[in-house]
This record gives structure tokens, C-alpha cells and sequence, in this order.
């Protein structure tokens, strides 16, 4: 299958890698049909995280279609339409029984982030993010192996097109989280710092919630121009 992969410091591209297949009794294979590139993924790419080998495959937002599933998966099956979360969660351990799936304790078995230097379990495995977080193949590739199938992915409506729904993999939820975190609520004030694509999402989160002014912060004047014009699209609509 053809991969986008890592060939050292500010060096990827598409290439030709085996295609995954079935390791584990909960397993699944899905073909990616939609997948995106995080502001995190630039870490690696510019060589900044160790244990990051050479032919490794990024990505850790895809949408995709069940193309093999293992005996024991029973969420999902062949054919459904799955988004999967970035983080790779056993649904069985302390952490996971309290819905904290990013610090599942047992399926990562490499060491976690480089400050993580007081030998502390290490938070759960991501796709494709170096051997730090489990040296999980990532979904930017045509075909992606999903381990604890049966925890992470869920199944989407056919009558929702990718573009909808693969921002649940990271960005959504991250920008839910932030705002969440601030305690944002009616008649609140934000000030969001960078306006990539969780910013954006951060602001679209802190309008559901009721905020009434948000401030939006970037070095980019494009970024910020195409901000405001989706938040006067927005007004305008109502
Ligand atoms: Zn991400
Ligand atoms: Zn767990």
C-alpha cells in the first residue's frame, strides 16, 4: 500500500510500505477514505521526537471503512464506517474504568513524552506517534491496523460525509476540552491563542456554549482574516 513516511528531520513522503494486518484477536483492519494533518504531526516531522524510525507512517485523524476484523471484535463489523480516536485505549484498566482512555496504562508500551524522566506508567499509545506512544503505524497510509477495536472506534451514519465527522479523530474534542477546561458558559469572554484549526473549533465550541466575545490571536493575518469571516458567516446566518 502507499504510506506517507518518515525518513528523517524534515523529510517524509509517500511511499510503498507492507500492508497491515490482523495481530490480535480484537484487531481491525480499515481503508482509509479521508485523513488529515495535525499541528502536532510537525513535531515529528521536523525531527523533534525521539524514537521516531526511519519508514514510520504518521497520522492520527482518519475516517475509514472496516475491511477485516478479528474473532473477538463485537463493536464493529466489515463494512461499517468507523472514526477513530487518536488514542489507543484498552477499556479495562483503573484509568480506562474512570473514562480517562489518554491514560490508559496498558497498551503503550514505550515510555511516553521525553519530560517523563520519573519512571511513572506512561499515558496510553497514539497512532502514529513514534515508539515514545507504542510505535503504532499511523492512518495516513491506505490501510491502517486499529488495535482494541472493540474500545476506540465508532461507527458513523452513511449519511454523514467525512468532511462531518473526521474531526472527532483529534481536533473537535480537543477544542470541546479547552473549552470545557476554561469553564466557558452563556455571556462568557475567550481569548484563543492561535487560529489554526483547534482554535477555529475552539471558537465554534465557546459560540455553542454562549460566549458572547471572543478574541482570536495569530502571528498569520490569513488565519485570522478566515476567522472572521466565518464568525460574520455565522452571525450573518442567525
Ligand atoms: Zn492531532
Ligand atoms: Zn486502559
Amino acid at each position: 500500500m502507499k504510506a506517507l513516511t518518515y525518513h528523517g528531520s524534515h523529510r517524509a513522503g509517500v511511499g510503498t510500505v507492507p500492508d497491515p494486518i490482523l495481530q490480535a484477536p480484537d484487531d481491525i483492519i480499515l481503508r482509509v477514505t479521508a485523513t488529515a494533518i495535525c499541528g502536532s504531526d510537525l513535531h515529528l516531522y521536523r525531527g523533534k521526537i525521539p524514537g521516531t524510525d526511519q519508514g514510520y507512517i504518521f497520522g492520527h485523524e482518519f475516517m475509514c471503512e472496516v475491511v477485516e476484523a478479528g474473532p473477538e471484535v463485537t463493536s464493529v463489523a466489515v463494512r461499517d464506517r468507523v472514526v477513530v480516536p487518536f488514542v489507543i485505549a484498552c477499556g479495562d484498566c483503573f484509568f480506562c474504568h474512570m473514562h480517562q482512555y489518554a491514560a490508559c496504562e496498558t497498551t503503550n508500551s514505550g515510555r511516553g513524552a521525553i519530560i517523563n524522566k520519573k519512571n511513572i506508567t506512561p499515558p496510553a499509545a497514539l497512532f502514529g506517534f513514534s515508539n515514545l506512544y507504542g510505535g503504532v503505524p499511523g492512518g495516513q497510509a491506505e490501510y491502517v491496523r486499529v488495535p482494541k477495536a472493540n474500545v476506540g472506534p465508532f461507527k458513523v451514519p452513511l449519511a454523514l460525509p467525512d468532511d462531518k465527522v473526521r474531526f472527532l479523530s483529534d481536533i473537535l474534542p480537543t477544542a470541546w476540552q479547552g473549552v470545557q477546561n476554561a469553564g466557558l458558559d452563556k455571556g462568557s469572554s475567550v481569548a484563543i491563542f492561535g487560529a489554526g484549526s483547534v482554535g477555529l473549533l475552539s471558537a465554534a465550541c465557546s459560540r455553542l456554549v454562549g460566549s458572547e466575545e471572543i478574541f482570536m490571536i495569530d502571528h498569520n493575518n490569513y488565519r485570522l482574516e478566515f476567522a472572521r469571516a466565518r464568525y460574520r458567516r455565522h452571525t450573518d446566518q442567525r
